[in-house]
């Protein structure tokens, strides 16, 4: 397959403002084999927004036997400071996960649903149907309570399973989501497998038939491509992109896969580009380095260890090196 040549410029070329999702303490924390303890979480959050981050997939409302690690959800929604023009997301894979994230007074439930059949049954142990089904309860849920739903679509660019994930899988679900009321959805790619040309085939069919609905895209950088995906999105006037501190995370349902795209070397690409984001790069990147320092082992973010590209060094540090 090849794409046609395109320069890296929005569809709305005024349209300057992304907005960035930070997953790192739900899709990162949970993949961690240490629980982090609730008020390192918080203190995370905190930090984030602090440094302008306006939006996070904070927690998930899950069973604490399937994922201890979100076992403190309403602890941490209870803790975390609440600011004007910050979006607490949280992560519910069924109506009791919906009713207690609803509870907790979160900003925006978000239900999922993988595009595979193999994927659903292993992360979710039920058949798409049976998912879409728990999809209805929570948006009952959440539209009784107020809160907006998010329908996030995880394999949406491959599987670990089954390979090559067709376009009119991902449009079964965006068109039940939209059934329910949905207009944000997301598109994760799980495990890695997104490319340019598959981004663009994605966006443009979900366009094509729901041209209300918003998209956010959730790479992994898997391999090592997940930065030239956002600017397929980027190119295709996307302007919402999930990415996780220090680039944490990955999802133990699926072989091989390793951490989202990292915050920020995210932000780095995209203010380099032009676009704004109200995030501090230099206040992200303390955080990274705390982040790293909370879960005992190196993180693969690389703005985090080399800095923006305009931090200079002494040169005396430099004067003994030869290559
Ligand atoms: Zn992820």
């Amino acid at each position: 397959m090849t794409a046609p040549a395109r320069s890296f410029s929005p569809r709305d070329p005024t349209d300057r403002k992304v907005l960035v999702t930070e997953v790192g303490t739900r899709d990162g924390f949970q993949a961690e084999p240490t629980p982090i303890p609730t008020a390192t979480k918080v203190e995370i959050l905190d930090a984030l927004a602090a440094a302008g981050v306006p939006s996070f997939e904070a927690t998930s409302f899950v069973s604490p036997r399937a994922v201890p690690q979100m076992a403190d959800a309403a602890e941490v929604m209870a803790r975390v400071a609440r600011r004007p023009g910050v979006r607490l997301q949280a992560l519910v894979p069924n109506a009791r996960g919906a009713e207690a994230a609803a509870a907790a007074r979160v900003d925006m439930i978000v239900c999922f649903v993988s595009a595979s059949e193999s994927h659903n049954e292993a992360n979710l142990n039920k058949p798409i149907a049976g998912s879409l089904a728990n999809v209805a309860e929570v948006a009952r849920i959440a539209r009784a309570a107020g809160i907006p739903l998010r329908g996030a679509v995880a394999t949406a660019f491959g599987c670990p399973f089954e390979g090559d994930v067709p376009v009119d899988a991902v449009l079964r679900i965006v068109e039940a989501y939209v059934g329910e009321g949905v207009r944000h959805v997301s598109l994760g790619d799980t495990t890695g497998m997104a490319t340019p040309p598959l981004v663009e085939r994605a966006v443009e069919a979900i366009r094509g038939r729901f041209p209300a609905v918003e998209i956010a895209l959730h790479f992994h950088n898997t391999r090592g491509i997940g930065l030239a995906n956002v600017l397929a999105g980027l190119a295709l006037g996307i302007r919402e992109f999930e990415s996780s501190i220090g680039g944490i995370g990955g999802c133990p349902f699926a072989p091989g896969a390793t951490g989202n795209i990292c915050t920020e070397d995210l932000v780095y690409l995209l203010h380099e580009c032009g676009f704004e984001t109200g995030i501090d790069l230099e206040r992200l990147i303390a955080v990274a380095r705390r982040v790293e320092e909370v879960v005992g082992h190196p993180l693969p973010g690389q703005v985090m260890k080399a800095g923006p590209r305009l931090r200079l060094h002494p040169i005396e540090s430099v004067r003994r090196a030869v290559g």
